[in-house]
């Protein structure tokens, strides 16, 4: 397999063929925000927020799962794709509730800090249906706040794909899509114990170590 060169924000790039176009910005040192990616495995999509204009596309492009082609020219933050980022994170705040400012489960949640780099404020949207669920404390290894989760489905692709265990999955559909476990039961310790893989991954704080295991 050759290679290809790209150009990102006027930087040449030269990766793999085959990478994708945040991995080739990622090997150019040029940041692009996503939720969803795991390096290392194949790309989801679902978030958006990775989002770049690429000359001659009408639309913009997911950069996580769009391969770089020789000579693509690549922008990351032009206006249209600012503006675009900052509506998705807006929509992700909308259905992330709970004061992760003062929730000492929150303290690293990558949605707030993505809203607070591109100043988006409070929300605009009204939800119909907000979805709110209790925080869940019964499993000593993971705290689940699902009111937090914004459906990257990062944990489930960990739990899957790293972990090997196939304890998490998405059930329902629509407003009342939520992460769960088995046939939407309990986190109990027979069916997840102390991998904590989830937790490493999730980007907003819905899952967390419970207070007391914390080091
Ligand atoms: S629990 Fe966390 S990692 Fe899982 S889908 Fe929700 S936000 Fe993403």
């Amino acid at each position: 397999m050759g290679n290809v060169n790209i150009i990102i924000d006027g930087k040449k790039v030269r990766v793999r063929e085959g990478s994708t176009i945040l991995e080739a910005a990622e090997a150019g040192g040029i940041t692009i925000p996503t939720f969803c990616n795991i390096k290392g495995l194949l790309p989801t999509g679902v978030c958006r927020v990775c989002v770049v204009e690429v000359q001659g596309s009408k639309t913009l492009v997911g950069s996580c799962h769009t391969p770089a082609t020789e000579g693509m020219l690549v922008f990351t933050r032009t206006p249209r794709v600012v503006a675009t980022r900052k509506v998705i994170v807006e929509l992700m705040l909308t259905g992330h509730s709970g004061d992760c400012v003062n929730d000492p489960n929150a303290e690293n949640c990558k949605l707030h800090n993505l809203a607070s780099d591109y100043e988006v404020g409070a929300p605009r949207f009204n939800v119909k249906t907000p979805r709110f669920y209790p925080a869940e404390e019964s499993n000593p290894y993971v705290r689940r706040d699902l009111s937090k989760c914004i459906l990257c489905r990062k944990c489930v692709k960990a739990c899957q794909d790293l972990a090997r265990k196939n304890v998490l999955s998405i059930g329902y559909r629509g407003f009342r899509s939520k992460v769960v476990s088995g046939f939407d039961e309990a986190l109990t310790t027979e069916a997840c114990r102390d991998c904590l893989i989830c937790i490493e991954h999730c980007p907003t704080g819905a899952l967390a170590k419970p207070v007391q295991i914390r080091v």
